[in-house]
């Protein structure tokens, strides 16, 4: 896909919740990003890296397979990826401080939670099955998973699932539902990822150099 081998590639979100920080971050570290020859790929005009455009839940793979050198994206996909591919070839090299969310237990108001045992024979409905799954077993409960890619929080409305994990960052989506947070599975938060595998010199070279930058203006929002 890109012919320029001796150019960087970073994945970021086309569109969504992530896409402006992630261009306001590359932004900030003096890239300056020319418009590309398609919406999937831009260029950076000073720098030696290419910016690829993509859905969130491909920039793990992305990265993981070496079609990028870097993604960013938040990690609570990318924890789910990583649990799902325990050999992928990726690094966390910086957490962001941005896309803040928290993977949430929420059921119907009323719904009887004291603990995670709460949750033992139970039906709950997510996204995140494997992180839920981890969950349920360092607390040494069993529960049947159910995964769905989209407004699981119709589930317990639906008699799909007694319970939810979901990601809350307001609350106002589980309001909305009569749904209440009883407890946190995951806080995540946007981070760059970097693939592991060996690149040439002057690849390296830049790879640091881009790092240093995006250190630099993380440093100035601490
Ligand atoms: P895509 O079209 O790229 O697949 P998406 O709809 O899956 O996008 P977004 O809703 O844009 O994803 O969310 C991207 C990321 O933003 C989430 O994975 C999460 O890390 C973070 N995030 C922060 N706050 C929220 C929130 N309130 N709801 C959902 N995601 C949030
Ligand atoms: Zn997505």
């Amino acid at each position: 896909m890109f012919a320029d081998t001796d150019r960087l590639h970073i994945a970021i979100q086309k569109n969504g919740r992530l896409a402006d920080y992630s261009r306001d971050l590359l932004r900030d570290a003096g890239m300056r990003v020319v418009k590309g020859v398609n919406d999937l790929a831009a260029r950076v005009e000073n720098f030696p890296l290419d910016l690829l455009f993509v859905r969130d839940d491909d920039i793990p793979t992305f990265v993981a397979d070496g079609v990028c050198d870097f993604g960013i994206v938040g990690g609570n996909v990318l924890e789910e990826f990583a649990l799902g591919t325990p050999d992928a070839k990726f690094e966390i090299v910086s957490r962001l401080g941005f896309g803040r969310c928290t993977l949430k237990i929420a059921g119907k108001d009323g719904v009887e939670y004291a603990s995670p045992a709460s949750l033992s024979g139970k039906r709950i409905a997510t996204s995140y099955p494997l992180i839920v799954n981890r969950f349920l077993a360092d607390a040494g409960v069993e529960s049947s998973i159910v995964t769905m890619n989209g407004a699981v929080e119709l589930a317990p409305r639906l008699g799909i699932a007694d319970f939810i994990c979901d990601i809350v960052s307001t609350g106002a989506t589980l309001d909305a539902n009569g749904l209440v947070a009883f407890d946190t599975v995951y806080e995540s938060e946007a981070v760059l990822v970097r693939a592991q595998r060996p690149v040439d010199a002057a690849k390296a070279a830049a790879a640091e150099q881009m790092l240093g930058r995006l250190e630099g203006v993380l440093a100035t929002k601490e």
